[in-house]
Formats: C-alpha cells, structure tokens, sequence
C-alpha cells in the first residue's frame, strides 16, 4: 500500500496535461536524520550522482559528512551548492581539467595506475579496490571480477610502487605533516600524493547482510596494506517491488560500529537508499485502450522523465489520484484489470508497469512513488521534444 502525501495530492489536483516531479523534501530529512543517528562513527557521504538537485543537497546537508562526485561537473555543481562540505571525487578516466581539482578534493579516489601517474598533487588519495570476492544477489557489480571500475591486486602494487618511489609521495605508514614539493612525477610543481586508504563500491543492491560481508573483505584488504581508512562505497538496497520493505540502516550500522578498530575510519556513500524514496513523478492518464486483448493505459509523460523502471526492469510503484481533468466520454467502466502503464513516446520500450492491477480512466493521475533517485537525472529528456516536467518541493 502505497501512502501517498497530502502534498502530492495538492498537485495532484492541479495537475494539466504537464507532468510533474515532487520532492517530499520533509520525509528526506526525516529519513537522513535517521540513517544518520544509526550510522554514528562512521563518515557519512552522499553520491550526489543519484540525484544533484540543489534542494535534495541541501536537504541532506545537515546529516552529512560530505559528498561523493564522480565529475568535474557534479564537482562545480555540489561545491555551489554546498560549498562548506567536504568532496570526495571518483570516477574511471577522468580527464585533465578534472585531475586539475585534486587539491581541492577532500579525498580523491584513484581508478587506475595511469591515473595516479597523471595525478597532479596535493591529493589525499584512497585507491581504489576492485576485490575478487562474490556479489552474488547485487543488482549491479561494479567489483568482484572483470570491470572497469577500480584495480585488481596487480594495479594497487603498481601503485604502492608510484607512490613508495615517487619523490614526495607519501606511503601508508607517513603521517607526518604534508611536506612541501613534489607528487609522484614531475618534482617541480607538485604537491604531495598522500595516500590514505582504499575505496571499494563493489556492488549495488544489497542488504545489510550481505554489504557487511564486503566490508569485512575490504577492511582485511585495506588493513593488509597497513592502511586505516576505508570508504565502502554505497549500493544498499532499494526494492521497487515492495516500496515498505527498507534497508536496515540500524544492522548495517551496528555491523560497521562491530568491525571497525580504534584509529580506524569508515565512510560510506549511499545514493539510492538515501532519495529514492523522496521523489514522486505525476502524470495524468491520457488514453486507455484494449489491444489484442490487453488493455494498456497511455500517459501523458513518459520514460524520457522517468527511466528508472527501463533501465533497471521494474514495474515502479505507483498509487492512482482523481485528476483535475477527467476526460468525458470514459472509453470504459474503470475496474481493476491487469494493465500495462505506457509512456507516449513512439518506443515499445516506454514502459511503466506491465499488466499490473489497476482501475484507470482518461483524466486520473498516476502518481510513480520511489522516483528520487537515478530518475529525473538519468532520463532522456529531449527525446520526442516533449514538455518538461514542472517541479515541486514540500516543506
Ligand atoms: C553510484 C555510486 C555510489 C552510490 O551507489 P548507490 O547504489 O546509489 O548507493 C557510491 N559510490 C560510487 C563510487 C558510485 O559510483
């Protein structure tokens, strides 16, 4: 049963042919509050690739340690809005105007040996691990086997290598102050290239079982390298097919609380989990059909607003609200029956929801919960030159 705001209802009532995102900004910092007070100990990041909306950062701003980019982009973009929090950076093949802000990266994630060589310091590196260990039952592997994402064993004893030789570049066990000169090339301009521990977002998905598992694999790996800090990534998961069922960020942070030891620090990055559940996309109900025996219900958005459910093929949950604008003429009597909630772009793949229960007429609005996160943002937009969305922030 999905409970849908009074907000949402607002606009709802009010919506036209436009859809509409609504971002239930009150429930956002309810729900960070509380993943906050249960993580306590450990840094707490959020991957602003899930969703850069100025208002959601600086929502969750409050109960952040800071934020995680993974470009020059979202870098410039986070840093405006939120110009006092910490950024971590990250991402394969950075390129040279991104390298550029290592300095003034709080901790910068480094993806590969070549990387590291290009690296213009000062840059308080973490590096990061692709382990050989299973992630079975993830919905995305970035890690555990053959990826672009992060090194294997090889590639981080290159870059134990790098930064042991190269001149200025500080190995694990330095903790003296940053010394003035040089990175791991190019003595003459460069700062120092600090290492201070590993990344590893190895998985997205999972629940707090199974993430504690590689945390535990990650923090002997690290702790093998005599290393102290650790960034475990995000990937906690978020489960469309049932919108109550959430992760137990109380489990996950008793787990990472257990297995930490003194002097150690752990940061986690989660995107999914932290605004999925915040967003809401409202459309009305167009036409509705029967069409070789199935009855399909025609929106008036589409996926190119929300791609959530395509790209990870998912009926997204959604509740049915008395539009504004019911259409006369009501093509027929409104029961439930399995139908499939399709966009109106001209592509069999413009779909919401296949053969779902659900009584729909011209003119109601389907309002698509858990569109927070990896949604908007992810969308192609312009495909079709339809309408934007109009947005709306509760709170
Ligand atoms: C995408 C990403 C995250 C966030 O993942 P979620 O599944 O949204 O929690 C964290 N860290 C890195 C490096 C990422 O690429």
């Amino acid at each position: 049963m999905i409970e849908v705001p009074e907000g949402v209802r607002a606009v709802a009532r009010s919506l036209g042919d436009v859809p509409a995102y609504v971002y239930d900004l009150p429930a956002l910092d309810r729900h960070a509050a509380a993943v906050r007070a249960v993580t306590e100990g450990v840094e707490l990041h959020y991957a602003v690739k899930a969703n850069p909306d100025a208002e959601i950062l600086r929502t969750l701003a409050p109960h952040l340690d800071g934020l995680e980019v993974s470009s020059g982009g979202e870098f410039a973009h986070a840093t405006a809005v939120l110009p006092d929090l910490p950024v971590s950076f990250g991402g394969p093949g950075k390129i040279e105007a991104e390298l550029a802000l290592a300095p003034s990266a709080y901790r910068w994630h480094v993806e590969s040996p070549a990387e590291l060589r290009r690296l213009t310091g000062p840059a308080e590196v973490l590096l990061r691990v692709n382990l050989g260990v299973p992630v079975a039952g993830a919905a995305l592997a970035m890690g555990g086997g053959a990826t672009p994402f992060g090194m294997d064993g090889e590639g981080v004893a290159e870059c134990l290598r790098l930064l042991a030789t190269g001149p200025g570049a500080e190995g694990p066990a330095a903790h003296r102050p940053a010394p003035h000169g040089a990175g791991v090339h190019d003595p003459g301009r460069r700062g120092p290239v600090r290492l201070r521990g590993v990344h590893a977002h190895l998985a997205s998905g999972l629940a707090a079982p199974a993430l504690l598992e590689l945390a535990e694999a990650v923090l002997a790996y690290g702790r093998g390298l005599g290393l102290a800090e650790f960034n475990l990534g995000g990937g906690m998961a978020v489960d469309y097919a049932d919108p109550d069922a959430r992760f137990d960020w109380a489990e996950y942070g008793r787990g990472l609380r257990d297995l930490a030891r003194p002097g150690e620090t752990l940061r986690i990055e989660p995107g999914r989990a932290m605004t999925a559940y915040c967003g809401w996309y409202l459309t009305r109900v167009i036409d509705v059909k029967r069409v070789h025996g199935e009855r399909f219900a025609v929106l008036s958005g589409g996926t190119h607003h929300l791609r959530t459910p395509v790209t990870k093929g998912h009926d997204q949950p959604f509740a049915v609200l008395g539009g504004a604008t019911k259409t006369a003429g009501t093509v027929e009597i409104p029961q439930i029956a399995p139908t499939t909630l399709v966009g109106r772009l001209c592509t069999p793949k413009d779909v919401f929801a296949r053969r779902v229960p659900a009584a729909l007429e011209p003119g109601d609005v389907v309002a698509f919960a858990m569109a927070g996160a990896y949604a908007w943002n992810i969308s192609h937009h312009d495909f079709l030159m339809h309408p934007k969305p109009s947005f709306h922030y509760l709170g």
